[in-house]
Order: structure tokens, then C-alpha cells, then sequence
């Protein structure tokens, strides 16, 4: 989500071959194939279940392959063979309500991470402590994620919307369950306590919003009066692999879900200095597998 970035050409991204391995263990240069050499789980039960065709949500009676988006849940493959991502830092996804949830993909992050991530469709939103939440937005006044903490900190030294404030960093939990299951733990428990591990957890951040809205449709939300005043982090130098890419929008307009990967991953390093090891790369469990499956009627078809 992010503003056009006129320096860079276009990425050729329907014609990367996207290797999506099932384990990590060939976690390998990236380069210009964003998809390729993350660290993901295994995509057997999606094979699988693509094997098996669409089948009705046990909730709904909607036909559905993988998950359900209307009732966000499992479809034809178990909670044990979805990895389940604990992130250092709450959530909330504001969807427009007119956007489609089955072509939405803020539905990946709840299903993966769902303990950390909460959906509002809009005008349904709450209300947001500006001194601890991002908003992230392109805009004229957008910061980097690497200049975020600072200009929160910034914020709350000001004093013109510092409130007693809950507690900081208290509730944070520094490193995500890698390779973990949601058989692990109860998905709507919620994060257990846990003591910090390190300084750099004692951040302002306390809660990141994502906008979940075609790029036509974002402006009335963002204009909201509710998100005014929130600090804008924009994600400048990435580039989208959506394969519904909207016409005429540059591709540095990202789908909700490498927008959430992307914030993640810089956010470890840039924000916390700390080496990325694949720690999120689990937020792309469904979108790599799409991904590929696209590609490859894509190119069955001739089209790529
Ligand atoms: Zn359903």
C-alpha cells in the first residue's frame, strides 16, 4: 500500500515461476522473486484440498476452497496443518463494505494470525489512541516504517494527545511461533503474558491499521475523521504480486496481505534491529500457494 514510486520500472511479477516449496530448508536468494525462499508451511493440505474441489462451509453451506471468507473458517483442511503466526503487534483491517470478501486477502492475516487480528467492516470502527496506533497509508505526510517509532515517540512527547495511556509493551510477545500450528493453543485465547526478551520491545507501538478496500474505494476511509491525526507509515519500495493487480495503478499498490508481511518484516529489522529469520513469512501461507496456482493456469493458458 503504497504510493507510485516513478524511479522503478515495472515488476514482471506473472511471469516470475514462483517456487513455492513446501518446507524452508531452500531458503535461498530472493532477489527479485519476492515469493520464492520464504520460509512457509507445508502446502500439502492445500494440494490436497485443491485436489477435492470446493465444499460447502460447515457454517454457511457457501462453496468454499481452503477457508471460508464470510465465516473465517477452515474449509477442507484442518486447523493443524495452518500455521498459526503470533505477531509482535496488534492488528485492525478496516474493509470497505463494499469489497468482495472472497477477492479480499485481509481474510488470510485473521485466519493465520487470529489472535492479533481484528476485522472491521466500515463505518464500524473504534476509536484509535494516536500516540500508540499507525495508520499505514500512503500519503503526503507518510513516514517510513523506519522513521515510525520515532515520530510516535515524537507524539507522545508533545503532550497535545498524551492520555495516562495503558500500559506499554507489556503485552507484547517478541517472537513469533515459528512453524507453529493452530492445534498449539486456543486461536481466540488471545496472547499469553509473556516477560520481554529484549530493550528494544519497549516501543509506543501499540496497534497497526491496515485498509482493506479496492484503491478506489480507500479514500472515503481514510478521510475518516476517526483515522485523522493518526500517524501515515507508508511502505515506499514494495511491490505488489496480486494477481488482481487493478488496471492503471502502479505496482507498488499492494494486496492487504504483502502489506502486513512487508510491515512485519521491516519492522523487525528497521524498527527493532533485529535479523529477519522468515518470522512472518507464514502471513503469505495462502497468498504464495494462490499465487502459484494462478501462474500456472496463466501459463497452461498461454497467457504468460
Ligand atoms: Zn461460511
Amino acid at each position: 500500500m503504497s504510493a507510485l514510486d516513478e524511479a522503478q520500472p515495472l515488476h514482471p511479477c506473472c511471469r516470475d515461476k514462483t517456487t513455492v516449496s513446501g518446507n524452508s530448508s531452500d531458503f535461498g536468494e530472493v532477489a527479485k522473486q519476492p515469493l520464492q525462499g520464504l520460509k512457509l508451511a507445508s502446502h500439502a493440505a492445500l494440494e490436497r484440498a485443491q485436489r477435492s474441489g470446493r465444499l460447502k462451509c460447515s457454517k454457511c453451506g457457501g462453496s468454499r476452497m481452503f477457508f471460508c471468507y464470510t465465516c473465517c473458517s477452515l474449509v477442507g483442511v484442518s486447523i493443524q496443518e495452518v500455521p498459526l503466526i503470533k505477531l509482535p503487534v496488534k492488528i485492525d483491517i478496516i474493509k470497505h463494505p463494499n469489497e468482495t470478501d472472497g477477492k479480499s486477502t485481509a481474510i488470510h492475516a485473521k485466519i493465520l494470525a487470529p489472535g492479533d487480528v481484528t476485522i472491521y467492516t466500515y463505518p464500524c470502527i473504534p476509536e484509535f489512541e494516536k500516540d500508540t496506533v499507525v495508520l499505514v497509508f500512503p500519503g503526503p505526510g507518510a513516514v517510513s516504517v523506519q522513521d515510525m517509532l520515532r515520530c510516535l515517540r515524537d507524539r507522545g512527547g508533545s503532550g497535545s494527545h498524551a492520555s495516562p495511556a495503558e500500559p506499554k509493551a507489556k503485552r507484547r510477545k517478541s517472537q513469533p511461533v515459528h512453524g507453529a500450528t493452530h492445534g498449539a493453543e486456543d486461536p481466540e485465547s488471545g496472547t499469553p503474558d509473556e516477560a520481554p526478551s529484549s530493550e528494544s520491545r519497549h516501543h509506543p507501538l501499540e496497534r497497526v491499521v491496515f485498509i482493506d478496500s479496492t484503491w478506489n474505494q480507500t479514500n472515503k476511509i481514510s478521510t475518516d475523521e476517526r483515522l485523522q491525526g493518526l500517524l501515515q507509515v507508508e511502505l515506499k519500495t514494495r511491490k505488489t504480486c496480486f494477481w488482481r493487480r487493478q488496471k492503471g495503478k502502479p505496482d507498488t499498490y499492494l494486496a492487504t496481505i504483502e502489506a502486513i508481511y512487508y510491515f512485519f518484516k521491516d519492522f523487525q529489522q528497521l524498527c527493532l534491529s533485529q535479523e529477519y529469520d522468515g518470522e512472518y513469512d507464514n502471513l503469505l501461507f495462502f497468498y504464495s500457494f494462490l499465487h502459484s496456482v494462478v501462474n500456472k493456469a496463466k501459463m497452461s493458458a498461454g497467457k504468460c
